[in-house]
């Protein structure tokens, strides 16, 4: 008998082992880089937000004289300025603000299970 020629039908436990160890360790790098983008994503999504309403802000002024209202009741309902409603913060699901005396939009904290992080 010739072992050299014995054909193979399955994989030894030492092979199975190394290939679950090398997706084990693929795993360990690459869940975690996809689970950040998805924060940090969501907080640029926060900033890009932010910047089209100031820029609403200022056309509601330039347009009626007057600056909305703080809580950004007035110009939320008008299908002029958003027609699809004020978004709100991806990251926190807060509303946003306007600041009384820069009347810009007030960054915020967000909680997004892991801990809290500031976007200003
Ligand atoms: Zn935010």
């Amino acid at each position: 008998m010739n072992n050299t020629t014995e054909k193979r039908d399955a994989f030894s436990l030492l092979e199975l082992l190394a290939v679950v160890a090398i997706i084990g360790t693929l795993s360990a790098l690459i869940i975690p880089r996809l689970s950040g983008n998805s924060t940090n994503a969501k907080i640029k999504t926060c900033f890009h937000n932010r910047a089209t309403i100031n820029s609403t802000v200022e056309r509601y002024y330039l347009d009626q004289g007057v600056w909305p209202a703080d809580n950004l009741s007035d110009i939320g309902a008008d299908i002029n300025y958003f027609p699809q409603g004020i978004s709100t913060c991806p990251f926190s699901g807060s509303a946003y603000l306007i600041d009384p005396t820069t009347r810009r939009v007030i960054g915020h904290k967000g909680t997004d299970g892991k801990g809290t992080v500031d976007h200003y």
